[in-house]
């Protein structure tokens, strides 16, 4: 199959959150299965350009009443064969992020209009018709809407596009101006198209005209049928319920290996656990923690937000603390919530650091460093982190929502199973009681508490599966567009 993957981030390149980690890996895992795949996304002005192959043809992208003139350039998903495309149009592509934000000085729908269109032009300029385009969130949510109205050409006429959901709190709105810049007709500014209380909300438009649509986890595509999880677009999810596939994420077992991880002083696998505690005394020491190996040490390294509930755990925090353990955490977001953070950290007495900004490093050595990391998310599409850190041997406290409720088997004292602890309800004294259990399991059960870190451990969690089930799901939607 042809698939061409549209995205507004792709690891290493481009990333602001789980969506980039997606789209830097499952590519990969499908050309494994013999797919031919490829990647087109922005060529922001901080990716670089020295080490790519630049087409020596620019490529054209109606947009509004101009053709704007984009450069090309081709390099590869590291470590393998799957091209990726990078369109060049500095005026619109600048910036310092993926995102410059609604208020912000870029025209931040023509930024991903122009990438959307221009993703079907490449594939003219490439002569390359893919079977499938898969689509990711709003940015290029527009692939779906174009395709189902003015690319109407014999071209694309076999092709079916898949929508991905990896957040759907992220809808901008944008004005119904903006239907001109891609000369799209009025039809589809509709209730059920395009239109959102009188603006453009190109996730509800892509969700409407997709071939199929997909997120990011099983149980998230279950709640995202519900008012409480579907950012108000619940009702367009129970009509697209016969489209709608949840495929779990995988995580780069290559890049997330505690036997070889290149970030941490010392490694360890199963079978000689060992350096992990070692890992833990040299963060102590990194840190200006106490230095005791019997103290639980529990890690966060997340976005500092509503959605990863941080309002409730820094409000836990003062009883967490008081439990003798240790707490680490490593995150940026709210500023309300960094100055707190930051302020604890300077009286953290040995027992709590926080590290305020974005730290690849420091991400790496609290998952091989800490006992336990704790998630308590209000909703999770699938989250990442509570894979690495079982894979690291660190038993996820989780809120049972989303992906995270997928991913964690609950601990069950009586026949020693499970991979971490979960708890329901988003209060305070939920999360509270759930880390008292976990810290008490750590201090008063050994064994049960290693049996778990093991089971964790020797968890599958590769994209392999994941691949496999994003090409059942093109067929589907194959069959569907071809009939
Ligand atoms: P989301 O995409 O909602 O932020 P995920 O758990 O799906 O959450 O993915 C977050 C990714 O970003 C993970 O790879 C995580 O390790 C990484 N990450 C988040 N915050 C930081 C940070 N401050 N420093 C380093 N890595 C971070």
């Amino acid at each position: 199959m042809r698939i061409l993957f549209a995205a507004s981030e792709c690891a290493p390149f481009a990333k602001a959150g789980g969506l980039g980690d997606v789209v830097g890996a499952l590519p990969k895992a499908l050309h494994a299965l013999g797919h031919d795949v490829r990647v087109v996304l922005p060529r922001y002005q901080f990716i670089a350009t020295w080490n790519k192959r630049r087409h020596l043809k620019p490529l054209g992208v109606p947009l509004g009443s101009d053709e704007l003139w984009c450069g090309v350039l081709e390099g590869q998903l590291p470590g393998s064969d799957v091209p990726v495309y990078f369109i060049e149009h500095d005026a619109l592509f600048y910036g310092n992020q993926p995102y410059q934000g609604y208020g912000g000085g870029v025209n931040e729908m023509a930024r991903f209009a122009l990438l959307s269109r221009a993703s079907l032009q490449l594939c003219r300029f490439l002569d390359w018709v893919p079977d499938v385009i898969h689509v990711h969130d709003w940015p290029t949510a527009w692939v779906p809407v174009l395709l189902n109205t003015v690319e109407t050409g014999p071209d694309f006429a076999s092709t079916a596009t898949v929508m991905s959901i990896h957040n759907m709190a992220y809808q901008p709105r944008f004005s119904p101006d903006g239907l001109e810049l891609l000369a799209l007709p009025d039809s589809v500014f509709v209730s059920d198209g395009l239109e959102d209380h009188g603006e453009i909300n190109p996730f509800k438009g892509g969700l409407y005209h997709a071939t199929m649509v997909s997120t990011v986890s099983p149980n998230y595509a279950a709640e995202i049928r519900t008012p409480e999880f579907g950012a108000g677009l619940h009702d367009i999810m129970n009509f697209r319920g016969a489209d709608l596939v949840g495929i779990l994420n995988g995580i780069d077992e290559d890049v997330w290996n505690p036997a070889t991880d290149p970030h941490l002083p010392h490694h360890y696998r199963v079978d000689a656990l060992a350096g992990k505690a070692a890992n833990k005394a040299a963060l102590q020491m990194e840190l200006g923690l106490d230095e005791r190996p019997d103290v639980p040490m529990i890690g966060v390294v997340s976005r500092l937000n509503h959605q990863k509930g941080t309002d409730v755990l820094i409000g836990a925090l003062d009883g967490i603390l008081s439990l003798d353990v240790q707490v680490v955490m490593l995150g940026s977001g709210d500023s309300g919530m960094e100055d707190e953070l930051r302020h604890r950290s300077h009286y953290g007495l040995g027992r709590f650091f926080a590290w305020i900004g974005y730290n690849e490093r420091l991400a790496h050595r609290i998952e091989a460093a800490s006992d336990m990391f704790l998630m308590p998310s209000r909703f999770e599409p699938c989250g990442l982190n509570q894979m690495y850190s079982q894979r690291y041997g660190t038993l996820p406290i989780v809120r049972a929502t989303g992906g995270l409720e997928d991913t964690v088997e609950q601990c069950d004292p009586e026949t020693g199973a499970g991979t971490g602890f979960k708890f329901n309800d988003l209060y305070e004294a939920a999360l509270y009681a759930t880390v008292i259990w976990a810290v008490d399991v750590y201090r008063t059960r050994p064994e049960l508490f290693r049996t778990m870190q093991l089971r964790g451990m020797r968890k599958s969690m590769g994209w392999d599966t994941a691949a496999k089930e994003y090409a059942q799901m093109y067929e589907w939607a194959l069959g569907r567009k071809r009939g």
